[in-house]
């Protein structure tokens, strides 16, 4: 539960209480589905630059694991709660599901703020972690990833630890690993263009010619770029893109309805997706302050920022040319704002579907880390378009067929998945 009293974990489970009521699932199936099925919750004590111990708490979730190890990310965050990991860990079965890898779910973490550990304190944090949980992950059991505040250096740190514990060398342990050190090419670009191949199936599937179709996005981050990349090599146009702006502590929509420049806006953001406003003014940029990327008259709203963004109040900006909502983020739009969608008939191309890139890149890691072979960038990328592309056309077929939203579609194909996943080895 956080300070707001929001609990993720309760809506993780309505939602999967919903969906199993319209598939008819036996009572021992969804009590096996609504919860984790195993929670390791542990302490790490680490030895603080100043000569003292703290002690942290730590997590790994691991919510089910009938159709492979469990794959999930590993945050370090101050408010962490063990229901936001219980939820996140349900959530990636479902996704892993949807994209019809052989893979579970997990979450996990520590509740630290980085920014107030010395690099030594997190590497340290890091090989506590692991510690503590090392026999009970690993290449074919679950395998964790970066999430909020870990990188590249924390998995390389977390894997070393690994190896010296069991004596082997194990990369298929730990995915988002930098390119070199056992990580894959593509996973930078793999999140955004996952987007873009969702949406160029939908505009097809529509009818509509992708050269002709305007977008508004918002975010400028890794998902936002990549998406916003790809979008305007199929020969789209982009004409507002909005960022949050650390200087003056709110959002601002930038705007050129002939098009932004996608390198001209990077050569003036910054590492955090920022983008300099002064400069963006002088290249003749339209600067607006809110959230008004909302009410751009496009074809296309690509949420690639925040959860919580379309609400029952945003969502009366939306103007009435929009056709597709695709959601690069985590939770853009909330339950009211997406039965008000779905009555306008607009396509929302729901989180868990549209953004799998980065879980789908991440299962090419492992078996690239297992392997021990790696692949090119064109291997990677060919493989993540044929794999999101199925995916699509699998949820827009049963949302058809059964007349409801992609949403539904995509809830309903993870969750059978899982539980005949289940059923098939006996568990119930
Ligand atoms: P990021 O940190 O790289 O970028 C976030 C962007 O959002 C920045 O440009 C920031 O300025 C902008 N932003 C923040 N607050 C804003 C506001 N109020 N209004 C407008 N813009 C705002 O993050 P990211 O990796 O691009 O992730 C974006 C979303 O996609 C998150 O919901 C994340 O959970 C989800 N996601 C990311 C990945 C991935 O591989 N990176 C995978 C799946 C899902």
């Amino acid at each position: 539960m956080t300070e707001t009293g929001f609990n993720a974990y309760k809506m993780a489970q309505d939602q999967f209480d919903k969906v199993a009521q319209q598939l008819d699932l036996d009572q021992a199936t969804k009590e096996l589905l609504r919860q984790p099925l195993r929670e390791y919750h542990f302490l790490i004590p680490v030895r603080m630059d100043d000569g003292k111990v703290k002690v942290f708490r730590g997590f790994r979730i691991q919510h089910n694991d009938a159709r492979g190890p469990c794959k999930g990310g590993i945050r370090f965050h101050p408010q962490e709660t063990a229901d936001t990991v219980r939820a996140l860990s349900m959530w990636m079965t479902w996704k892993c599901a949807v994209l019809d890898l052989p893979l579970g779910g997990g979450k996990g973490g520590a509740i630290c703020d980085p920014h107030d550990l010395s690099q030594r304190e997190q590497e340290l944090l890091c090989r506590g972690w692991v510690q503590q949980i090392c026999r009970d992950i690993g290449p074919f059991r679950d395998v964790p990833a970066p999430d909020v505040m870990t990188s590249g250096q924390h998995m390389l740190w977390i894997m070393d630890e690994y190896e010296k514990i069991t004596g082997g060398r194990y990369p298929g342990m730990i995915t988002g690993k930098p390119v070199g050190f056992g990580g894959s090419l593509g996973r930078t670009e793999a999140t955004g263009y996952g987007v873009i191949f969702c949406l160029r199936e939908a505009l097809l599937d529509l009818g509509m010619d992708i050269k002709k179709t305007t977008a508004a996005v918002q975010g400028f981050g890794n998902v936002a770029q990549y998406a916003i990349e790809l979008y305007q090599e199929y020969g789209g146009i982009t004409t507002i893109v909005s960022c949050w702006d650390q200087k003056d502590k709110q959002s601002y929509a930038y705007k050129k309805s002939e098009g932004v420049n996608l390198d001209e806006l990077r050569s003036i953001s910054d590492r955090f997706g920022g983008i300099n406003k002064q400069k963006a003014t002088s290249l003749g940029y339209e600067s607006l302050p809110g959230d008004n990327w909302l009410s751009a008259p496009v074809d296309i709203l690509i949420p690639a920022a925040l959860e919580n963004q379309l609400t029952a109040t945003t969502i009366k900006k939306i103007q009435k040319t929009v056709k597709i909502i695709i959601e690069g983020a985590n939770g853009p739009t909330t339950p009211e704002a997406d039965e008000h969608i779905n009555n306008q008939k607009i396509l929302t191309i729901p989180d868990f579907l549209a953004n799998a890139g980065g879980v789908v890149c991440s299962y090419f890691e492992q078996v690239q880390s297992n392997m021990n072979y790696y692949w090119d960038k064109n291997r990677v990328l060919g493989e993540l378009d044929d794999r999101m592309t199925k995916s699509f056309h699998d949820v827009l077929n049963l949302s058809k067929k059964r007349n409801i939203s992609m949403r539904d579609a995509a809830y309903m194909i993870a969750i059978s998945r899982v539980a005949e996943s289940c059923k098939a080895r006996g568990w119930v």
